[in-house]
């Protein structure tokens, strides 16, 4: 969670670490701050909130010109959201500033000790222990300030990414990190710090990846990188491929309806340069066909959306591999001792690609001697580093923090993991896999057809969206499904909402169903459309107002059903991409109608970089 952006160079730093703190919004939002070397010293400027309350704040103190600092935007763990717990936090009298992404687990032991050498804290942040903590080896001894940090570092528990400046050398960022992602961007006469690509791509387009339990030192003609023992590493120089377009919204009114409308796009890209000559390849990742027809057991493993991706692609899988397949909560799987065996695979989604839950997952798969595959969006991301084999959505850059064109990247990409362990082990003929391949070609373009539903949705949105619960519905993909859209509505409009297995509400849940609540019935699956109309009639007969999301060719009996959204025809199995963008869209806007902030909700944040 969190941006950290940091700026040496020539020009005026300030507003370019606002542009770069606008750009990293997205990954945390309660509140905001700079750190800046200006002729009076290092000057903390923070406040609550989003980046125009900093701004006004900065306005109203005067002008701050520098051409070194630092800056934050925060998502809170240690602490509430107030002025006082906003990054930058300065360590001993003001000599040192630093930004922090992460979670320092023994602050309260290293905070006890600092405070017993007389350090006074301002804030609650386990943060503001770093910045004493380097205050206080950095007093009095010979240790330069990278030097200092690296000591530091080492006496630290927990993760972090870190923005380190001190007025001992005012023209340098020191920076480093473990578990959670920092970049270093470089210029001409002048780097960048960042924690992600969106920072710097305004400035440069070659950048650095700092590994685990590395120290930078930052400065406007260079960049050097240490490693845990203070040797000097060479790094690779990576460039940007995408556009800075890719990363401005374009026209709309929010990111999210831009990613929607994206999508057809992100799922082309994410299928066409896994197919060749009407067959799946996988050259890039490592899933050679010999381990793929060994496989015993498959672990899908994610937080959030990418979750529910895997939930589709458990039941995809299952169906078209019959292999044993379990789609699982990365926090949960990490701590539940998981039956692992070595001839599993584990496939590991993340868009950031820095989910903490999902790469420690991921490494104790790995531990266990599973073969693990990343199914991730950013590029050279620490789980894409660290997996076995990769597996690219090529989705472009999401911004929007309710994921949409990610997520269904990410079901392409388990389409084709399915498609091809299915021809490996001989459960699809030639013959099958060229019609597979053929209908997954085909997916962006019934894509493109289903956000024809836009307006409707508009519509039906404006019907219901002061409703104070909805409840979605259906059965096996369409449940999976269904938890997405549940998680989609109630993630951007506040609305609580419940997902339910259709066969499962007459257990529990249909005791909430009164007059006039909505159901969104999702049903898509020609084998259970029968089942899922009876308990669409069961709410119904309860008062419920249902919306029904199914294909162009189901005749069944619609009659209960206030409205009918029909989508394309496509491989059943591959539903799951078309009844979801309804759904995104019915969540955008109700939204939009609530006047919420649809891609910043409250309370969350983009890159889930703590457990
Ligand atoms: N743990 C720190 C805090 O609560 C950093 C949180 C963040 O990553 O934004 O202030």
């Amino acid at each position: 969670m969190c941006g950290i952006v940091g700026y040496t160079g020539r020009e005026n730093a300030l507003p370019i670490l606002i542009k770069g703190l606008y750009s990293l919004e997205y990954r945390g939002y309660d509140s905001a701050g700079v750190a800046a070397f200006t002729g009076q010293g290092l000057r903390v400027v923070k406040a609550r909130g989003r980046i125009a309350n900093l701004e006004e704040r900065l306005r109203a103190e005067g002008e701050l010109r520098c051409t070194c600092g630092i800056g934050h935007t925060r998502w809170a763990t240690h602490g509430e959201p107030s002025d006082r717990n906003s990054h930058p936090h300065l360590g001993g009298k003001g000599k040192v500033a630093v930004v922090h992404n992460g979670i320092i687990e023994n602050y309260k032991e290293l905070r006890d000790r600092l405070e017993a050498h007389g350090y006074v804290f301002q804030s609650e942040t386990d943060t503001e222990t770093v910045a004493h903590l380097v205050d206080y080896l950095h007093t009095g001894k010979q240790e330069d300030l990278a030097q200092t940090v690296l000591a530091a570092v080492q006496r630290i528990r927990g993760s972090y990414a870190l923005g380190v400046v001190s007025m001992s050398e005012p023209e340098e960022i020191v920076a480093a990190r473990r578990d959670n992602p920092l970049i270093i961007g470089l210029g001409e006469g002048e780097n960048m710090i960042a924690s992600d690509i969106t920072a710097i791509i305004d400035r440069t387009r070659r950048y650095i990846i700092l590994d685990d339990n590395e120290v930078a030192v930052v400065r406007p003609d260079s960049v050097t990188v240490m490693n845990e023992f203070g040797d000097v590493v060479e790094k690779p120089v990576q460039t940007v491929t995408w556009d800075m377009s890719a990363a401005e919204k374009g026209g709309y009114q929010h990111f999210m309806l831009k990613e929607i409308m994206e999508q057809p796009k992100a799922v082309g890209d994410t299928v066409k340069p896994r197919i060749a000559k009407d067959a799946v390849l996988f050259e890039e990742n490592g899933l050679t066909d010999e381990r793929l027809r060994d496989i015993e057991h498959i672990h899908i493993v994610g937080c959030g959306s990418a979750l529910h991706a895997g939930m589709v692609g458990k039941r995809v899988i299952e169906t078209m591999c019959r292999i044993r397949c379990t789609a699982e909560v990365a926090s949960e799987f990490r701590y539940e001792n998981p039956i692992i065996g070595k001839k599993d695979l584990c496939i590991v989604i993340s868009q950031s690609g820095e989910t903490a839950d999902t790469l420690a997952a991921m490494r104790l798969a790995k531990q266990a001697g599973a073969f693990t595959v990343a199914v991730v969006n950013v590029v050279s991301s620490t789980i894409a580093r660290e997996a076995d084999g990769i597996l690219y959505t090529w989705a472009g850059p999401e911004i929007s923090v309710a994921t949409t064109k990610a997520y269904s990247a990410q079901l392409a990409a388990l389409y084709l993991i399915a498609v091809k362990i299915a021809r490996v082990r001989g459960l699809i003929s030639l013959g099958d896999e060229r019609a597979l391949c053929a209908e997954l070609q085909r997916l962006p373009q019934c894509i493109e057809q289903t956000l024809g539903c836009q307006q409707d949705m508009q519509r039906i949105a404006a019907l219901y969206a002061n409703r104070p619960s909805v409840f979605f519905l259906g059965r096996g993909l369409d449940y999976a499904a269904a938890l997405e859209a549940s998680l989609k509505l109630k993630e951007i409009s506040y609305i609580h909402s419940e997902a339910y297995a259709a066969g499962e509400l007459k257990h529990g849940t249909i005791s909430l169903i009164e007059q006039g609540t909505l159901v969104v019935a999702l049903a898509t699956q020609p084998a259970l459309f029968e089942k899922t109309v009876s308990n669409i009639r069961e709410v119904v007969s309860r008062g419920a107002v249902v919306v029904l999301i199914t294909t162009d060719d189901f005749t069944g009996d619609t009659s209960v059903c206030q409205h009918i959204v029909r989508l394309p025809k496509c491989l059943y199995e591959f539903s799951a991409s078309l009844s979801i963008i309804p759904m995104q869209l019915l969540a955008y806007y109700v939204a939009v109608e609530r006047s919420c902030d649809v891609d910043k909700p409250r309370n969350l944040a983009k890159s889930v970089t703590v457990e």
